[in-house]
């Protein structure tokens, strides 16, 4: 049976936009982490999915190639990314 993933609660961030669909981001839920992001966290939009990486003044960033080497097939971005889709099937209904 696989361990169950730690979903934090949601936590308020410095206002910023997303890299790809410009949206504005200002709260975040950390899943299989700590409470608050720190730079070198991931990141996905929950408007349309973009994975991106908070670096200085947790400020957006693309990924580099790197880390996408670094979170290829990593387990609480899977988990991530299914929450964002379920949000969204859920608000689009
Ligand atoms: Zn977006």
């Amino acid at each position: 049976m696989a361990t169950p993933v730690v979903i934090g609660p949601t936590v308020r961030i410095i206002e910023d936009n997303c890299l790809n669909c410009g949206k504005k981001l200002d709260g975040t839920f950390n899943v299989g982490g700590a409470d608050i992001p720190r730079e070198g966290d991931f990141s996905i939009c929950c408007h349309c999915g973009h994975v991106m990486t908070y670096g200085k003044n947790l400020r957006l960033q693309e990924l580099t190639e790197k880390d996408i080497r670094e979170i290829a097939g990593d387990e609480n971005l899977l988990v991530a990314q299914k929450l964002v889709a379920e949000y969204n099937r859920r608000r689009d209904d």
